[in-house]
């Protein structure tokens, strides 16, 4: 036997024996509805367009008549803020991106029937080039190189007109140097800086040769059609550059720093909360983890609920406030299940609890006026108080 008895401070399982005292413990990390954030791919195909996306399993492309259906079944559940992604399959891919911000483009209708039904869901667009250019990439191309000034200038156009249309949050996921700065001038020029927010995709990693976006390209057509994106986007072990990257777009005005992916870089996610801690960090579990955990639970490894809502946990406890997930949907009936299910279990105890109160009635031999408590039941000669209903089911 041990001859080490460990001093009474020790003694930790007191603090989380109970299931409060578990969800106290745990509250930094806890995952609301307000924590999730629904990616949501808007296509031109058909109005009537729904369209299952392979990489992705049961997660859909929608024409502009299936958005709001799909969404009020969200926003039932508690959905507070999703991110679009126009899919334009109609009009030519070009140099600029022209059908971007077309105005009878996906994204923009997307927004203005959105925000016209539901004026409290927050509601950002992801801005970029590189799903409507002939390139594929997130910049403009001269003379087979990138054109940064060309480039900023018009993300910031992009950015504002989807402003215009009514989006609260721009999100510029291009990672070009200076877009925030940009973005900001031109949302200050056109009144309409203080409405609306610029979430930052400040920590966009290039994540190897992309297996982590690759569901991510067929969802929306965004794959390059030459080279790759790691002149720009961040080499996976580059933590120190993505601080500066952080710290830049905080200086040029960024509301919301982003880290993406989140699963592999959560130390990214750590550091840039350290960092940046009166900023609200978002982090974007890419498709690449969706598809690893929907697979990981399909073939029996995981059980899909749990290792959804771990991974989702991990996130918030690294420091991220928002997270971009294609399990929002998911996860919001979960929640709401579990909600319902802690619900139904009070009622029961309190229905049991009136049941024993009623048999306790019944037995009582009168009523005494206690000191502490005023009148209350007498039962063999002492006042009882309610919860005694506990050792009762031998009177039943
Ligand atoms: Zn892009």
């Amino acid at each position: 036997m041990s001859s080490y008895e460990p001093p009474v401070g020790h003694i930790l399982q007191s603090s989380f024996g109970h299931g409060v005292l578990r969800e106290l413990s745990a509250f930094e990390s806890k995952i609301s509805p307000v924590n999730l954030m629904l990616p949501l791919f808007v296509t031109n195909s058909s109005p009537d367009a729904l369209e299952p996306i392979n990489a992705l399993p049961g997660v859909s492309r929608y024409g502009v008549n299936n958005v709001l259906p799909f969404l009020s079944q969200q926003v039932e559940k508690g959905l507070r803020s999703i991110i679009i992604f126009g899919v334009d399959v109609k009009n030519t891919k070009d140099k600029v991106g022209s059908s971007a911000d077309n105005d009878m483009g996906p994204t923009i209708e997307a927004i203005k029937i959105i925000k016209a039904k539901y004026p409290q869901l927050w509601v950002a667009a992801d801005v970029c080039i590189c799903p409507f250019s002939d390139t594929g990439h997130c910049a403009i191309f001269e003379d087979g190189h990138m054109d940064n000034q060309k480039s900023i200038d018009r993300l910031a156009e992009i950015a504002s007109n989807y402003a215009l249309a009514g989006a609260d949050c721009v999100a510029p996921s291009d990672m070009m140097d200076g877009r925030i700065g940009a973005i900001k001038s031109k949302l200050r020029e056109l009144k309409l800086g203080s409405r609306v927010a610029v979430m930052s995709y400040s920590a966009k990693f290039c994540s190897g040769s992309c297996p982590y976006y690759g569901p991510f390209r067929e969802a929306a057509g965004s794959a390059p059609k030459f080279g790759d994106r790691r002149n720009y986007q961040l080499p996976p072990g580059a933590s120190n550059l993505a601080m500066r990257c952080n710290s830049r777009d905080v200086g040029e005005g960024a509301d919301i720093l982003m880290v993406k992916p989140a699963g592999a870089y959560l130390d990214i996610i750590y550091r840039t909360k350290q960092e940046h801690p009166n900023f609200p960090v978002a982090a974007y579990q890419v498709s690449g983890e969706y598809a690893l955990l929907f697979h990981g639970a399909k073939a029996g490894a995981i059980d899909l609920k749990r290792g959804v809502l771990e991974s989702l946990t991990a996130c918030r406890r690294a420091g991220a406030e928002l997270i971009l997930s294609y399990f929002t949907p998911q996860v919001l009936q979960w929640l709401d299940d579990d909600e319902k299910a802690i619900r139904a279990a009070q009622a029961k105890e309190t229905m049991k609890n009136t049941a024993y109160h009623h048999i306790l009635i019944k037995k009582t031999s009168g009523w005494i006026d206690s000191k502490r408590y005023g009148r209350m039941p007498a039962w063999e000669g002492r006042a009882v108080a309610l919860h005694i209903s506990d050792h009762l089911p031998k009177y039943r």
